[in-house]
């Protein structure tokens, strides 16, 4: 008889939602790297989408240590989205992180600490580990209750495979797995050695039940043939940052949640660097480089013009000092037609599930023309909420033109704020308006 102890292990779930990217699945490229018009989620911006590509082989082959990647163009015009298309052409779980250069400017953290950060959330560490799966019929299982009202419970579960009768002690995960699967002598069962996750398969007989003095019940049962053992191999895939936030005292892992992961102690990230690296030399871990995308800043997106390079009296492109801009590697987004504009309307209505008429789509389509493709996105969910209010299945034409009189776009914005601001708090009427250029 062998004894086996089940560790408990924590599961941490990622909650998924329909992001703005959420339909870009790649970079939509063919095998020689050649761009499909429509791909992956991905529509027209050809020019730039093959020069992503070349960026793409450059990162799998680690061609592009030390350089950087500039995506310029005119706002909407598909930047965030290009950078995440090459995450997701890197292989599922590679990681994307994507902030905004005004972020880094924290009030909680430093500069250093907030850059550190978003660099180890763009590194994945891929985590091998074997576990056993271990099928079987259970013989018996055995729960006590010691002491009423802690609600503590310990238990052992008799387990008979093809080579021998095993006992488990019975952790709370465990336990709880056997509730959940209503699970009785007699039946066969799947333990995950790894998780303790139980899974029932089958039943054969169920022969008694009792339940002792203490409250304690115990199941008996004789038990036919039991069955194999097979090994299985689990992957996870963490960012260094979260193995920052986990392994770090004063945080704990459940700032994970909150995002409250405040500055890192930089032994912690010593330790987690050499730890990291002993798992990979072991072959029990890979290292994943990910896409780190910062917006509105000077390293990866821009969508200004020639302008002063922030901080000093200098004109540049893009307002970055010509030093750097040298040792970028610069791809250029382009605006979009009539028709690649309604084709990505139209895979944005299938992502967030709201069903357009012809019509409707036509004229969303304008919109997206005249104002900005970002707002006619953003009118997809808003006229879908309307059109259900009303009891409709299909977004018409009244429901758009209904959420475009409540939503003002960019350019309606500004003048309203013209025609109104001398009713506004702090308006600066004397004094020429900030310059943020
Ligand atoms: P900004 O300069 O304002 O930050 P951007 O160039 O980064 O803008 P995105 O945010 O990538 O623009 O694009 C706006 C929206 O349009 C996003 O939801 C994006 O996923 C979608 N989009 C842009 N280009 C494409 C494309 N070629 N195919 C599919 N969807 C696209």
């Amino acid at each position: 008889m062998a004894t086996t102890k089940v560790p408990e292990v924590r599961d941490i779930t990622r909650i998924e939602r329909i992001g703005a990217h959420s339909h870009i699945r790649g970079l939509g490229l063919d095998d020689a790297l050649e761009p499909r018009q429509v791909s992956q989620g991905m529509v027209g911006q050809l020019a730039s989408r093959r020069a992503a590509g070349v960026i793409l082989e450059m990162i799998k082959d680690g061609h592009i240590a030390g350089r950087a990647v500039l995506i310029a163009g005119q706002p909407g015009t598909g930047k965030t989205a290009i950078a995440m298309g090459i995450a997701q052409s890197l292989g599922p779980d590679t990681p994307f992180t994507a902030l905004a250069g005004s972020e880094i400017f924290s009030l909680e953290m430093s500069k250093t600490e907030a850059l550190s950060q978003a660099f180890r959330k763009a590194i994945g560490v891929r985590i091998k580990e074997e576990t056993e799966i271990i099928e079987g019929e259970v013989v018996e299982i055995q729960i006590d209750r010691p002491a009423t009202g802690t609600g503590a419970k310990v238990g052992k579960l008799t387990l008979k495979t093809t080579e021998m009768e095993t006992i488990y002690d019975l952790g709370n995960k465990m336990i709880d797995s056997l509730s959940k699967e209503k699970v009785q002598a007699g039946d066969v069962i799947t333990i995950d050695k790894a998780t303790g996750k139980i899974s029932k398969l089958g039943r054969s007989f169920t022969r008694a039940r009792d339940y002792d003095a203490m409250g304690a019940q115990t199941q008996f049962v004789q038990c036919p043939e039991g069955e194999l053992q097979k090994r299985k191999e689990v992957v996870h895939t963490v960012s260094l940052h979260e193995i920052d936030v986990i392994n770090s005292r004063t945080q704990g892992f459940l700032a994970l949640f909150s995002g409250d992961t405040g500055e890192i102690k930089s032994e912690v990230r010593e330790q987690i660097n050499a730890k990291v690296c002993e798992w990979r030399e072991e072959g029990k871990a890979e290292i994943i480089p990910g896409v780190l995308f910062i917006d509105e800043f000077f390293i990866m997106a821009t969508n200004r013009g020639i302008t002063r390079i922030r901080g000093t009296n200098y004109q540049s492109p893009h307002g970055i000092p010509i030093d750097l801009l040298d040792r970028l590697l610069i791809i250029a987004t382009s605006p979009y037609t009539e028709k690649e504009t309604r084709q990505i309307l139209k895979i944005r209505c299938e992502e967030e599930d709201v069903e357009l008429s012809e019509e409707a789509h036509t004229v969303l389509t304008r919109i997206g023309m005249e104002t900005s493709l970002r707002y006619a996105i953003q009118l997809i969910s808003t006229a879908g909420l309307v059109c259900r209010k009303r009891k409709g299945t299909e977004v018409q034409v009244e429901d758009i033109k209904r959420v475009y009189s409540l939503f003002l776009d960019e350019a309606r914005s500004s003048q309203y704020m013209k025609e109104y601001q001398d009713s506004f708090l702090f308006h600066e009427t004397q004094t020429p308006p900030m310059d943020t250029s």
